[in-house]
């Protein structure tokens, strides 16, 4: 199998943002009052940087891995979504933790929303194409829509805190699960009254507050196709408190005989999504909404993106594979295009 992956695009975003601090914190080393903590948790690369309080960028990173491991992981025995995985039928409900059940009222809303483009219960599909390990596997369609009998949002119903599962039918919150600590770290940070902070969840970022030196958060975004060498194709310049997320096709894949097959599924094929699209950048102000709506894009292509993105009142920066960069009028004047193998065009 000619397998190509690229581990290191999965740093992209976070790489250029934590540049931008560590460069202004050079220049205001001695008037802010920043810490910063890097490491892995959620199975992904994660950095916290806080301006103006002692402890919480430890805190963070520490709750990243609890809520993991409490109630998001599928993988990890007694958390809340294993569990209901595990017991929760159409007769037997499971009640989970106040805090899942309100994420997963949540990511029902949008599953509903995106048409099913947005799907938490494809699950055991992603397990069986395996594209996070070291040993992804192609299958046939009928294999495929055989598993896609036990999919379907509509499988899921939730009441009075209960969750009910109809049978075979498995949650996995892997598109979610980093906006989701995106947004309890955004919780910490105003317990905590922090100035500023900067938290980055693998493809999902947050900026909260103002930076001391008052200028605004620089984003980068990934360049999909860096075969030029350029890791990023452009920047959002955003002032104050966001939640940024991108999905693309070059995070997680495989190329056999020149094609692609990544991460992101079709939730009617099970084949990864073929929508015009290789990546699409999220803006909004909650974190899952900016998770899951950049995979529910992804799926859906520019054209029928449009009504979702006028729903939850977000903006995006799309990429087709014709390498042309779409951005939503809300974000015209924060993004820069810098490079030039790239065109931007108008919606
Ligand atoms: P990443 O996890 O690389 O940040 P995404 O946020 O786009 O990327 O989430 C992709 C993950 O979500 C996949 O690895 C898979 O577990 C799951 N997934 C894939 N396709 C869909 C879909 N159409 N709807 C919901 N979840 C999906
Ligand atoms: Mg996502």
């Amino acid at each position: 199998m000619n397998r190509k992956k690229s581990f290191a695009s999965l740093l992209k975003i976070t790489c250029v943002m934590v540049c931008s601090c560590i460069g202004t914190q050079f220049v205001w080393a001695d008037k802010t009052d920043s810490e910063s903590i890097t490491d892995t948790a959620m199975g992904t690369d994660c950095s916290v940087r806080v301006y103006g309080s002692d402890r919480t960028a430890k805190d963070i990173m520490d709750m990243l891995s609890d809520i993991e491991n409490k109630y998001l992981s599928w993988r990890i025995e007694g958390s809340d979504i294993a569990n209901i995985n595990e017991n929760a039928s159409e007769n037997k409900p499971v009640m989970p933790s106040k805090w899942t059940y309100g994420y997963l009222e949540n990511v029902l809303d949008l599953a509903r929303e995106s048409s099913g483009a947005f799907d938490p219960t494809l699950g055991r599909v992603s397990q069986l194409w395996n594209l996070e390990s070291d040993n992804p596997y192609i299958p046939s369609k009928s294999e495929l829509t055989e598993l896609l009998l036990e999919t379907g949002w509509e499988k899921i119903s939730l009441g009075d805190g209960e969750v009910f599962l109809k049978d075979g039918v498995q949650i996995d919150l892997g598109a979610v699960g980093k906006g989701i600590g995106c947004d309890e770290a955004r919780k910490m940070l105003e317990e905590t009254g922090a100035d500023a902070a900067v938290v980055s969840v693998g493809g999902s970022i947050l900026t909260y507050g103002k930076k001391p030196d008052g200028k605004p958060w620089k984003i980068g975004i990934a360049n999909p196709r860096n075969e030029d060498g350029e890791s990023y194709l452009g920047s959002l310049t955003i002032d104050g408190t966001c939640s940024i997320s991108t999905s693309g096709d070059y995070e997680k894949y495989v190329i056999e005989d020149g094609v692609r097959y990544h991460h992101i599924l079709d939730t009617k094929t099970g084949y990864p999504a073929e929508s015009g699209l290789i990546s699409v950048t999220i803006v909004c102000d909650d974190g899952w909404l900016s998770d899951g709506l950049s995979t529910a894009c992804f799926v859906l292509g520019y054209e029928d993106s449009l009504s979702l993105l006028e729903t939850y009142q977000a903006e995006a920066v799309f990429v087709t594979e014709d390498k042309e960069v779409i951005v939503t009028d809300g974000l015209k004047d924060m993004f820069t295009l810098t490079d030039s193998s790239y065109e931007q065009v108008e919606e």
